[in-house]
């Protein structure tokens, strides 16, 4: 069954309630404090990130770890050409340190939607059942 389709700005309102408003770099409030020289991967490449997670579907964080180097770290200026990243070896990318909780947020959106859409399927068929009249 197909999950609901949400917009981008679905998945952030409910990614920087979850990391955002949690992160070391942020004010509490889903605010980032980054210095206007630096630059969080989590929202420079958000569209990516969504569509990365969305191509996985697994119990282990390993290959959403996997999927987000090929697509999202590779493409980052902060990547050396031979695959090391000084940010994430300081914990200094966001998006590297809270993408456990990322991946949690985008796939709870899908799998709420689901149930929803499970629920409503329930609902209706109790409602037909009790329309029926009784032989
Ligand atoms: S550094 Fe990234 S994860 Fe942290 S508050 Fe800023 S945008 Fe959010
Ligand atoms: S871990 Fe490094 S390469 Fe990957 S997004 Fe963050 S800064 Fe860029």
């Amino acid at each position: 069954m197909d999950a609901k389709q949400y917009s981008l700005d679905d998945y952030w309102q409910v990614v920087s309630a979850k990391v955002c408003a949690k992160c070391i770099d942020g004010d509490g409030r889903e605010n980032c404090r980054l210095s206007a020289g630096e630059e969080c991967a989590l929202k420079a490449r958000f569209p990516k990130i969504v569509e990365t997670v969305l191509s996985v579907k697994t119990d282990r964080m390993e290959p959403y770890i996997q999927e987000l180097r090929k697509n999202v770290c590779r493409l980052c200026i902060d990547q050396s050409p031979d695959g090391t990243c000084i940010l994430r070896s300081h914990l200094d990318c966001g998006l590297d340190r809270y993408f456990p909780l990322v991946v949690e947020a985008i796939e709870g959106m899908q799998d709420s939607a689901v149930n929803n859409s499970w629920r409503r399927i329930v609902i209706c068929t109790r409602d037909y059942t009790t329309d029926v009249p009784l032989a």
